[in-house]
């Protein structure tokens, strides 16, 4: 889930919890650190109470995003640009920029939220496992403390995707679309582009039941809960979010060990991942090398 920079759902807390809160006691960042301890220490809990437990259900987390992402190059480019937005002096994919953060509310934080859902805490009109924010520049999940079954799983995928939004984001700059502000005019350049992947998202529909070329059962019904949640969305909300439940799909084929692209195909139709592959995946890979050149995080 992700919303425009000036949210009518923020909590005027979220700042103050941003700063205030307790950092992932157990690691410190050298220079240049690896993706997942950037993405650990990026840990952010609000409770002390339930704090140790956080982390604990986060680092186990963090180490099964990084492991099953390392399967795939998109899901594992897109950990490495989340981390570089964490961790470094300025941005890396603004390397001609001289100036370094504007300030230190730019650099993103996960913060753990207890429980299975944020929605009471981050003020959400809706129920919620997790929410992107960009100033100040957080991600906030749930620490899935109260979840019985894999919650590593679950917690991870909801990484997955809200790490997703932080790379749209920072990439395009357009409130966590997957193309540049103005792209939508007809007369600009983007056209094209703009209206490949517009119209591809807009063909997302629940997966009727007998679109089954899915055998593993327990992949199948996290698929059918995404697809309900992703053709949901109206127009407008379903530009910003439709990246980031493509790129959860891909993660959890992968984790299930299935062939990741023929899975997204198989459930959401060739459009999708079409454009994803032709428009956004190459962005991604410049972003990545953008990432590397800078050198804060191998
Ligand atoms: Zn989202």
């Amino acid at each position: 889930m992700a919303e425009p920079y000036s949210t009518p759902y923020k909590s005027p807390t979220i700042t103050k919890w941003v700063a205030a809160g307790t950092a992932n006691p157990r690691f410190q960042l050298s220079s240049p650190a690896s993706v997942a301890d950037v993405l650990r220490s990026s840990g952010r809990s609000m409770d002390p109470e339930v704090y140790r437990q956080s982390y604990i259900n986060f680092d186990k987390a963090i180490d099964f995003l990084v492991k099953t992402a390392g399967k795939h190059k998109v899901l594992s480019e897109i950990l490495l640009i989340a981390a570089g937005q964490m961790h470094g002096e300025r941005d890396p994919l603004d390397p001609d920029e001289p100036a370094k953060w504007g300030h230190d509310e730019e650099k993103f934080v996960t913060v753990l939220i207890p429980g299975n859902t944020i929605e009471a805490a981050v003020r959400l009109p809706t129920k919620a496992v997790g929410y992107t924010d960009y100033l100040p520049a957080a991600v906030y999940v749930s620490d899935y403390s109260t979840t019985k079954i894999d919650p590593e799983v679950h917690f991870a995928s909801t990484l997955m995707h809200e790490y997703t939004h932080v790379v749209i984001e920072r990439i395009y700059r357009n409130v966590s679309v997957p193309w540049k502000n103005g792209d939508e005019s007809a007369a600009a350049a983007g056209k094209d582009r703009y209206n490949a992947l517009v119209s591809a998202f807009l063909s997302i529909k629940e997966i009727p039941d007998g679109r089954w070329g899915i055998h593993n059962e327990d992949l199948r019904k996290l698929l059918v809960t995404l697809s309900n949640d992703w053709a949901g969305f109206t127009h407008s909300r379903r530009y910003p979010e439709s990246v980031p439940y493509l790129v959860e799909a891909l993660f959890l084929a992968t984790r299930f060990g299935e062939q990741p692209e023929s899975i997204v195909k198989t459930a959401f139709g060739e459009a999708i991942m079409d454009v994803f592959t032709k428009y956004v995946v190459p962005d991604i890979n410049t972003a990545a090398q953008k990432v590397r050149k800078a050198g804060a995080v191998t």
